[in-house]
């Protein structure tokens, strides 16, 4: 990843605090944003002072964009961008409002289109398209299987599984893979807590770490791998292939 320039979302907590790691380790020059300017502050002073942060609400359209638009004209470009912001705020139907669904749509899902749109635009020449790239986007399994009250999560993981696919094609003209991947359960924090049925229901045998995200990230990023195209990539354990019916 040596001069890779990478963008993630998110960055200051959880999965996202982990690609920010990971990146940096692997030798790119990394950029983040966060709405949480604290942790933001301290992942950079923890991890090192090179690395960019963007305090950042995504949902704001204008801010974000212009967050997005600063990096590629501070850095003359960026290579890799990874989607990774998401909120679950789960609640009963009957309770949500209109705008909280908005809400988790313009956080979740809209950014993926800004990120997106903006390489795409930064990039429309000859030359531009030429240039390697990968946008990575991070869906959930809630794409394809729910709990009560998770409208919104799970209309926007299963809107960036399809945005995903569609972005890829519009990119073909492009040196662009777009992907994204689909976790299940990930503890970010407290993994030493977690129970022996925590694990043992998995048919990995374990609950997901944020490396296994980070490391799926790191291959995508490979400029060899650049035949997944398009494509959701389920990291979960085994849990969504396991058949589970209560007598
Ligand atoms: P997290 O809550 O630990 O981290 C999310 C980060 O996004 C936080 O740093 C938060 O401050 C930031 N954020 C939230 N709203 C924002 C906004 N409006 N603007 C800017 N930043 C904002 O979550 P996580 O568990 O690390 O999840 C990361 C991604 O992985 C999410 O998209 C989530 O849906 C997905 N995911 C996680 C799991 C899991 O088990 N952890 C499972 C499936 C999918």
């Amino acid at each position: 990843m040596k001069g890779k320039r990478v963008f993630i979302t998110g960055g200051a907590n959880g999965i996202g605090v982990c690609l920010v790691r990971t990146f940096y380790d692997a030798g790119a020059l990394v950029a983040f944003c966060d709405i949480d300017a604290e942790k933001g502050k301290s992942v950079c002073e923890n991890i090192s002072p090179d690395i960019l942060f963007y305090p950042v609400d995504v949902s704001d359209e204008k801010a974000f964009s212009q967050v997005v638009n600063s990096l590629i004209n501070r850095w003359g470009d960026v290579d890799i961008i990874i989607n990774n912001v998401g909120i679950s705020n789960f609640s009963p139907l009957v309770e949500t409002s209109i705008q909280q669904f908005d809400n988790i749509l313009s956080t979740n899902l809209r950014p993926v289109f800004i990120t997106s749109r903006a390489l795409a635009i930064h990039r429309n020449s000859e030359e531009g398209k030429r240039r390697y790239g990968r946008i990575i986007n991070i869906a959930s399994t809630c794409y394809l299987q729910s709990e009560p009250g998770s409208e919104g999560y799970a209309a926007s993981k299963g809107g960036i599984v399809s945005l995903t696919h569609a972005l890829a094609v519009s990119l073909s003209e492009y040196n662009i893979t777009v992907n994204c991947i689909s976790p299940g359960w990930i503890q970010t924090t407290g993994y030493e807590k977690l129970s022996a049925s925590d694990h043992n229901q998995h048919p990995a045998g374990r609950v997901g770490k944020p490396e296994d995200i980070a490391s799926m990230c790191l291959f995508l990023c490979a400029p060899e791998n650049d035949f997944i195209n398009g494509q959701n990539i389920v990291i979960d354990g085994g849990m969504t292939k396991k058949m589970i019916y209560e007598e």
